[in-house]
């Protein structure tokens, strides 16, 4: 294995030690990545899969690893939710298509992103072929919640915990990475919370920048906002959310040709055609939560900190570069009222685990927001 396969995953020394042990030991069937979203739990079980499906268990820089790495490995098989579940359609095909031959490795790799997803029926089909796996599968889950997954699948799973990166790691490495201002660094490391993804992006992204300033001056007006005022806020929210869900789509279709070249039979297209259709599903969705997240995100951020200046705790401000505006509407005896539409927030974020009209949820948030402060 190569000791560079696992440098993208960072601040998770626990995780990255069970899996070179588990590599270096021989491995078992089924692996569940536990931990809050944005850490690399994803991208530490592509490295993962490409060490399961690289001749060399992981050299790093074969054809396999990086087909693995990128997700378009022939025996790398990925499952995410359809809408917000894994339905028992898609166990069902595992379940057939796991009594196969690998194409081209020893083995074949399930790769099940969003796990905690499966309902009920799912998960007891799913539990059947993870009782008595053929000799050639392994199983990834990756899952932010697994408490919302049976018992019976968490128990059969080597755990590899994820956690929040701490600030000082996630400062360090965006240093490293992008040659930021101590400053700039440390201000994103708290914005971000612990998210690593988040983070990257942000630096990469100037249409997430343009987005954090133009939620954080949203959420900074609606206090003084009319009805109009309000319902404006959620035009401009949607316009966003849809052209990220365009530029995800984009990339994807980008790819395909590329992808298709290399492809050389029917049976090959075939199932190329269908994991970038799949794909590009899956990216559409994620840009729509992720730009919701920025929505909420930016809101919950705004109000917490309005209520840490109000507490007189400035020092635990996130977003550190509005200090002075948030010194300017910080309103000590709104203190309750702030924290209110934090919770506002959290809630909104729970909700969009259903389907949810994103529409809807975020005109809810706004006027519900509104009305705590009131
Ligand atoms: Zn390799």
């Amino acid at each position: 294995m190569s000791t560079g396969l696992f440098d993208g995953v960072v601040g998770q020394p626990l995780a990255v030690a069970i899996l070179s042990s588990v590599l270096r030991k021989g491995v078992g069937h089924a692996y569940m990545f536990v931990g809050p979203r944005g850490v690399g739990k994803t991208e530490a079980a592509l490295a993962f899969a490409a060490a399961l499906l690289c001749p060399e268990r992981g050299c790093g820089c074969c054809e396999a690893c990086r087909r693995a790495r990128a997700g378009v490995h022939p025996d790398l098989v990925t499952i995410v939710p359809d809408g917000n579940f894994i339905h028992i359609g898609a166990i069902r095909e595992i379940n057939v298509d796991a009594a196969k031959r690998p194409y081209q490795a020893a083995v074949r790799v399930y790769l099940i992103l969003d796990a905690d997803a499966m309902n009920a029926a799912a998960a007891n089909a799913f539990l059947k072929t993870l009782e008595e796996p053929p000799g050639h599968v392994r199983f990834i889950l990756v899952t932010n919640n697994p408490e919302r997954l049976p018992q019976t699948i968490v128990s059969r799973c080597q755990r590899v915990p994820f956690s929040r990166i701490p600030v000082e790691s996630l400062a360090a490495h965006l240093r490293d990475l992008f040659g930021l201002s101590e400053d700039d660094c440390r201000a994103l490391a708290r914005v971000s919370q612990g998210d690593l993804r988040y983070a990257r992006e942000f630096v990469e992204s100037k249409s997430m920048q343009d987005a954090r300033v133009r939620v954080l001056s949203q959420a900074c007006a609606l206090p003084g906002a009319d009805f109009a005022r309000e319902t404006a806020m959620v035009d401009e929210m949607m316009d966003v959310l849809e052209e990220r869900q365009a530029q995800a789509v984009a990339v994807v279709e980008a790819s395909r040709e590329r992808e298709l070249e290399w492809a050389g039979d029917a049976r090959t297209r075939a199932w190329v055609e269908k994991t970038l259709n799949q794909r590009s599903k899956r990216e559409k969705r994620a840009a729509m939560l992720a730009g919701v997240d920025e929505v909420i995100r930016g809101f919950a951020g705004w109000y917490r900190d309005l209520a840490v200046v109000a507490a007189g705790a400035e020092e635990v401000v996130h977003n550190v570069d509005y200090l002075d505006d948030l010194r300017l509407n910080a309103m000590p005896g709104l203190l309750n009222a702030y924290l209110a539409v934090v919770s506002v927030a959290e809630r909104t974020r729970e909700r969009f685990r259903y389907n949810v009209d994103a529409r809807c949820a975020l005109e809810d948030m706004v006027f519900s927001m509104k009305e705590a402060l009131l």
